[in-house]
């Protein structure tokens, strides 16, 4: 199972050479991201737990990943949600079914008489971790501490890398959810190899949510990456036009990207390339192809003139 050491490879987009690095061909239990933030997981053992407990999206990349990961580990996954669609629950797909094929006990909270109102992670820490031992809990979207050991080994290989191609700086870009990728790579950086930095956009809420999300992990600003945004503003599992243009576009370099997080990442990339185009800028890809099962769909219903034109 590969869970490490994946390739960089060079593409050009709007006339930038842009390098990216293919986490995207680690396992697709793990949808690189989530291979990197649960190796910790993966590479250790965990004496008498003999249960899984997150939360999250449905449709969760993370959802899929510890599916996976409790099946190989012979764990139960207990995976709480807000609310299943109808849609979903009667059609599932994408990483919805895929954790329901890896054996995963998915838990509508909307359908929970004694929640009360209360938000997913207060239920869980109130009425459901005091009642169960030997239970790990991974909080949403693997946004804790132990993502730091994968994420580490992640930023020790590029810069291997930039070592190779003999350069004297370099950017690393990805776009982000919890901010837990982008935090640990800035803070090992920081620590191995100041002359890499990290950049990164907002995906999942705004600026100010991302920049209070790093603070949680690290109160230390030199661990913080740099956020760019644009003027819009987006909404995170929302279809837009614009997203669906720049992913048909990205995906003629013959690397296929998600749609999630990679569109929004990408329009932010390019106008960042356009100012700073001195730099040497590697996009890292997260995988989560698995989404694109469900995500594609929705587009081609949307926009169904897209991406067919030439
Ligand atoms: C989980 C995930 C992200 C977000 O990672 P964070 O560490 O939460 O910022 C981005 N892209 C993909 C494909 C993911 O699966």
């Amino acid at each position: 199972m590969k869970l490490a050491n994946t390739p960089i490879h060079s593409i050009n987009v709007d006339g930038y050479r842009v390098f990216v690095k293919r986490d995207d061909l680690l396992h697709p239990y793990f949808s690189g991201n989530k291979a990197r933030k649960f190796a910790h997981f993966l590479q250790h053992e965990f004496d008498g737990i003999c249960r899984l407990i997150g939360y999250g999206s449905p449709q969760a990349n993370s959802l899929y990943s510890m599916s996976a990961l409790a099946q190989l580990k012979g764990w139960r996954l207990d995976f709480y949600v807000d609310h299943i669609a109808s849609h979903l629950r009667d059609n599932p797909s994408g990483n919805y079914l895929g954790a329901l094929n890896n054996g995963a006990n998915i838990i509508d909270l909307s359908l929970c008489s004694d929640r009360q109102g209360r938000a997913a992670l207060d239920y869980i820490e109130q009425e459901i971790l005091p009642n169960h031992q030997n239970t790990l809990f991974v909080p949403e979207g693997g946004r804790c501490a132990y993502a730091e050991f994968g994420v580490r080994r992640l930023a020790m290989e590029l810069n291997e890398w930039k070592k190779q191609q003999n350069l004297a700086e370099l950017t690393v870009f990805l776009p982000s959810g919890t901010g837990t990728t982008a935090l640990f790579l800035q803070k090992s950086f920081y620590e191995l190899a100041s002359s890499i930095k990290v950049v990164t956009c907002a995906v999942v809420g705004d600026c100010t949510y991302l920049n209070a999300q790093f603070t949680q992990l690290s109160a230390n600003l030199s661990h913080h990456p740099h956020v760019v945004a644009l003027a819009k503003r987006y909404h995170f599992g929302k279809l837009y036009r614009e997203f669906y243009d720049i992913w048909n576009k990205v995906n003629k370099t013959g690397i296929t990207f998600e749609l999630l997080y990679d569109p929004l990442g990408w329009l932010n990339l390019t106008h960042y390339m356009a100012e700073n185009s001195h730099e040497t800028i590697v996009y890292l890809h997260q995988g989560g192809l698995l989404g694109n099962e469900s995500m594609l769909p929705r587009y081609q219903r949307k926009y169904p003139l897209s991406g067919k034109a030439d």
